[in-house]
């Protein structure tokens, strides 16, 4: 999950909360030089033809409602419940018809997503989206928790992105929230392809802002053999090919959400690729045990706690609140536990 309450900006800035940056965001979009949405609304209410999209009366009530919201503030920072409540009111004024048909958008569709600027705003010009990205610091993809999604700097000072903005609820079905802060989510090429313009719901599918997956499921790695009863040599031994691992709902309840992110984003696919490093965490496991931790521990009197000194051992984060800042986090925490490294 992307914690709504911190962050820690990769750039200078005054923006410390999620407050800050809701307000931060309107004013970004403001300020990036060209007609807000709601000025090209108006005037295609206005000349009636936009993009040589003529209005009808059922797409002329559309642009009108949609206007509306846009000035009553409701189109640019909504929670992500709030969007899914915003388009299910929509639905019912039959709007989802007008905009998209079949399996893409219509003419008026599009031409309601141009006028919502996501492509100049966050394409072209970058400058919105690579802000976003670094005041969100989020270095790697919250779908997969695999690939990073970094903001790269160069040595001119400019920067550049190794990511892609995911639109959770598809803009092109969507195009009223297509620059909505919290419909944008950072994340690896792989997993935005794997989405697409799929429709999803907030209660079937993972959104980062509104869900914590790594609460609910976990990894669990199936060794050849008891890894609490197996020697050094034994775990040394072991062939990858023997090893098996799945990704599993904690509780039967969400067996369904879990199953249904998991075939999305070929997550058991893709971690059936790490079982070398399944191979490597028990070997660690084995090696650094609890009389090695302890000894380390009372001599160096360096490190601060138990879990510092195997984030150094694991080469990697094991807190869940930073799964977002190194690949493989949530892999590592829960084999780790599974081994009993942590409890
Ligand atoms: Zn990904």
């Amino acid at each position: 999950m992307i914690s709504l309450t911190e962050f820690t900006p990769l750039i200078q800035t005054n923006i410390k909360t999620f407050s800050d940056l809701e307000t931060g965001y309107k004013k970004a979009i403001r300020d990036v030089g060209l007609v807000t949405p709601d000025g090209i609304l108006s005037d295609w209410l206005s000349s009636g033809s936009l993009y040589g999209v003529r209005l009808n009366r059922n797409t002329r009530g559309v642009v009108q409602k949609i206007l509306l919201d846009y000035k009553r503030g409701y189109l640019l920072t909504r929670r992500p419940k709030a969007m899914a409540a915003l388009i299910a009111r929509y639905d019912k004024l039959g709007f989802n018809t007008l905009i998209h048909s079949g399996d893409k958008a219509t003419p008026f569709g599009r031409a309601l997503l141009k006028a919502f600027g996501y492509e100049d705003r966050f394409r072209s010009i970058e400058k919105k989206g690579l802000w976003l990205a670094s005041i969100l610091n989020i270095k790697v993809c919250p779908y997969c928790n695999s690939q990073y999604t970094m903001v790269v700097r160069k040595r001119d000072g400019s920067s550049f992105g190794k990511f892609q903005f995911d639109h959770f609820f598809s803009k092109d079905r969507y195009p009223y929230l297509s620059i909505s802060l919290y419909n944008l989510i950072p994340s690896c090429a792989s997993c935005n392809h794997k989405k697409s313009n799929d429709q999803v719901y907030l209660n079937r599918h993972f959104h980062p802002y509104h869900d914590d997956l790594s609460s609910i499921a976990e990894f669990h790695v199936k060794y050849p053999a008891d890894p609490s009863k197996m020697s050094l040599q034994q775990a040394m031994k072991l062939k990858v090919e023997d090893i098996v691992i799945t990704f599993r709902p904690r509780v039967r309840e969400v067996k369904q959400y879990v199953k249904v992110h998991c075939d999305l984003y070929d997550i058991e696919l893709m971690y059936k690729r790490h079982t070398d490093i399944a191979h490597e965490l028990l070997v660690k496991a084995i090696l650094y045990n609890q009389h090695y931790q302890t000894a380390t521990l009372s001599i160096s009197n360096l490190f601060p706690s138990r879990k510092v000194l195997l984030q150094y051992i694991l080469g990697n984060n094991l807190v869940n609140e930073k799964i977002n800042q190194r690949p493989l986090s949530k892999f590592t925490i829960d084999v780790a536990r599974q081994l009993r490294l942590i409890r």
